[in-house]
Formats: C-alpha cells, sequence, structure tokens
C-alpha cells in the first residue's frame, strides 16, 4: 500500500505516503480541504476517493518542496494554493523528481527518508507546470464549521506556511517548525529572518493548543516554539553546540547542527525538543 490514514480528528486525517510525508485532508461541512500531496509516488486522489470516500475540493500546500507538492499535478481541475515566493520552487522540484532527475536512492537516503518498495509505474507522469493560486499571510478558507487561516513564516523556504485549523485550536507547523529545522538551501532564511518569522507565530500561541506537523513523529509539544526560538538566539550569540553535520541537501558551504542530539536519532541531549540544522551562510 502507497498510502495510510490515521484520523486525528473527527474532521482532520493524516495521510502519509511511502517516503513517510504527512499530509492533511480537512472536512469541512461544504467543501474538503488537502493540504500537501506528498513525494509523487501513487495517486493520492484516488486513495482519498477509493480508501476515505472523499473528494477534494482544495489544495493548499505548505512549500514548494519535492516532498510536500509533486502531487500537486493531479489536482489541475481544482484550486491549487502556494505562496507565489515558492512557486519557482516548486516547478524546478516538481519537474526533477517526476523527470527522474533527483529520484533516486541517494536522494532518500540524503532526505532520511524510509523509501520501501515502489513500482517505477507508481511515479507520477504528466508533469507540465503546476498554475497556482496566491497564498498569502492571513488568508482565510471557510469550509463549513471549520476554518483554515494561513500564517506566512518564510525561513525554511521563502514562501513557507503554517496552517492554524482555527475552530479545532490546532496548528501545522510543517517543516517551518520542528525537531530538525534546516536552513541549508539557498531558498532558506538566514536564522536572524527566521527568528523573526517565529516570533510572529508566537502572536497565534492563544489560538492553538496542539502541534501537528509533516514528518516524523507529526506531532510536538507547545514548548517546541519557544525552544526554537532559543536555538536562534543561541546560534545569534555563538553558543550553540555548532556540531558539525552532513547536509541532507547539497551546498557548498559547511553545515552545522545547532544541539546536540543522542547518536542515531533527532532526540536532544538536554531533554528538549526543537532543533535547527544550518549552513555558515545562512546565520545573518
Ligand atoms: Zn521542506
Amino acid at each position: 500500500m502507497l498510502f495510510t490514514h490515521e484520523y486525528i480528528t473527527n474532521r482532520i486525517i493524516r495521510i502519509k505516503d511511502i517516503s513517510l510525508t504527512a499530509m492533511y485532508l480537512v472536512i469541512g461541512d461544504h467543501t474538503t480541504a488537502l493540504l500537501d500531496t506528498g513525494i509523487g509516488i501513487g495517486n493520492v486522489r484516488e486513495y482519498i476517493r477509493n480508501e476515505i470516500g472523499k473528494e477534494v475540493d482544495l489544495l493548499i500546500l505548505t512549500h514548494g518542496h519535492l516532498d510536500h507538492a509533486s502531487g500537486a499535478i493531479l489536482f489541475k481541475d481544482i484550486p491549487v494554493y502556494l505562496n507565489e515566493l515558492d512557486r519557482d520552487l516548486m516547478n524546478r522540484h516538481v519537474f526533477d523528481i517526476l523527470s527522474h532527475v533527483t529520484y533516486t536512492e541517494d536522494m532518500y537516503r540524503r532526505l532520511n527518508m524510509v523509501c520501501p518498495e515502489y513500482s517505477q509505474a507508481d511515479i507520477l507522469e504528466g508533469y507540465d507546470s503546476c498554475h497556482t493560486l496566491p497564498l498569502e499571510d492571513g488568508d482565510a478558507f471557510d469550509l463549513g464549521g471549520i476554518t483554515l487561516e494561513a500564517i506566512h513564516t518564510p525561513g525554511h523556504t521563502q514562501g513557507m506556511t503554517m496552517i492554524l485549523f482555527k475552530e479545532e485550536r490546532i496548528i501545522l507547523f510543517g517543516d517551518a517548525c520542528g525537531v530538525g529545522v534546516l536552513l541549508v538551501e539557498d531558498c532558506c532564511s538566514t536564522v536572524e529572518v527566521y527568528r523573526n518569522t517565529l516570533i510572529h507565530v508566537k502572536s497565534y500561541e492563544g489560538e492553538y493548543d496542539r502541534i501537528i506537523r509533516n514528518h516524523g513523529t507529526c506531532e510536538s509539544p507547545l514548548s517546541l516554539l519557544q525552544n526554537v526560538i532559543d536555538v536562534c538566539a543561541d546560534i545569534l550569540n555563538g553558543t550553540d553546540d555548532h556540531i558539525p553535520s552532513s547536509a541532507p541537501i547539497a551546498t557548498d558551504y559547511p553545515v552545522f547542527m545547532a544541539k546536540e542530539t543522542l547518536p542515531g536519532t533527532q532526540t536532544r541531549v538536554d531533554g528538549k525538543e526543537g532543533n535547527i540544522i544550518y549552513a555558515a551562510n545562512k546565520i545573518r
């Protein structure tokens, strides 16, 4: 099976693809929205139709990275929202992966993904380009009984967007803030800019009780946000653990992990959750 799913509330379903990247199906009274699409192996739209019994009316992409946006080519006939700052990134990534340019086991290894058996026939075809509508900070989508609000959170990518599920008091941090935030690629902001992003997210703290993400455990304690703000401060002050690290994505600069982790895990030695992996040119 190329996909699995679980209900995390009555209205929100977490779907994982074979790269174990999560996407979220949000079921409103009159509109069903999908947040992200996975890596482009297998037809998630048919899976949602056949296994969950829903039709997707609206697609929102949290950012343009290949493991989140590649399935978007399945949804060309419905509105697809993405922050415009990530449009080129998305087209580059999706083209590369669906053209097999990037499509190697090595890529999975570098992304620390699990890649079970799949058939070449499962890789989506038909890429030309993906038309997207602009997604901006503060945009709200009323699905009926549940409202999604976009929060622009530049850092991991320039167009990175968190989603607040207002009535459910849940926030999707996505790749914007987590156990190993990547600030490595050209498309990433500096730690200094990223810190301001997280301070902006702080203003939403009274509006959610649960943090969900797209990778790993997909759940984090509420302390995550402040922990990562503190990690930013440590990097900017030169007081982080500054551990030489291998980059999961190619860069010409040395890469460091801000906080030491237990060997082979993303668990911080000091027990706190939240970490940043950054390239030397991404501090200020
Ligand atoms: Zn990403």
